[in-house]
């Protein structure tokens, strides 16, 4: 496509500004699910692992793929109930993990519910959840986002051995 002319100027090499995941989220390094995750180095990881808040409703939280540090809705943040932000972050650990083993995270050939990287961290995810105490038709709950179908719902539903 031939350069439109216009008569502004975009500086289009923006700064994404980046926080300490600790900062705002303390005592995971002591949480045995992540501790599996990272094991000796959980404590280094978590201390060098950065946040990035986006204001945007949609979207809860995701890992970037350029250099593996967590995006986070700050009206997530400050709206889901404790627990879904919980089991959220550490399914965004085990993105994390997957990030450091060269994983790539975004597999567009697949749908999210079958994708390669979803379900493996939705089944970390739900054994955290169990073991909080959340009972299945919460966790089945848990499981409806925005961008899933009713239909690929009850497909992740089945493959996590839910029903
Ligand atoms: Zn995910």
């Amino acid at each position: 496509m031939k350069e439109p002319e216009l008569d502004v100027e975009i500086r289009r090499d923006a700064d994404v500004k980046l926080f300490p995941f600790t900062d705002y989220f303390v005592g995971f390094e002591k949480v045995a699910a992540v501790r599996s995750l990272f094991g000796a180095k959980t404590a280094k990881v978590l201390k060098d692992l950065k946040v990035e808040f986006f204001s945007l409703r949609f979207g809860y939280m995701s890992v970037s793929d350029e250099d593996g540090h967590i995006l986070i809705s700050t009206h997530h943040l400050k709206n889901a109930e404790l627990n879904v932000v919980y089991l959220d972050v550490v399914h965004e650990l085990f993105h994390v993990k997957q990030f450091m083993e060269g994983k790539n995270l975004f597999q567009n050939e697949f749908e999210y519910v079958d994708s390669p990287i979803e379900v493996p961290a939705y089944k970390f995810t739900i054994e955290e959840a169990k073991r909080i105490g959340m009972k299945t038709e919460d966790i089945i709950e848990y499981l409806k986002v925005e961008w899933v179908t009713e239909e690929q719902h009850a497909r992740l539903v089945k493959t996590l051995a839910l029903s």
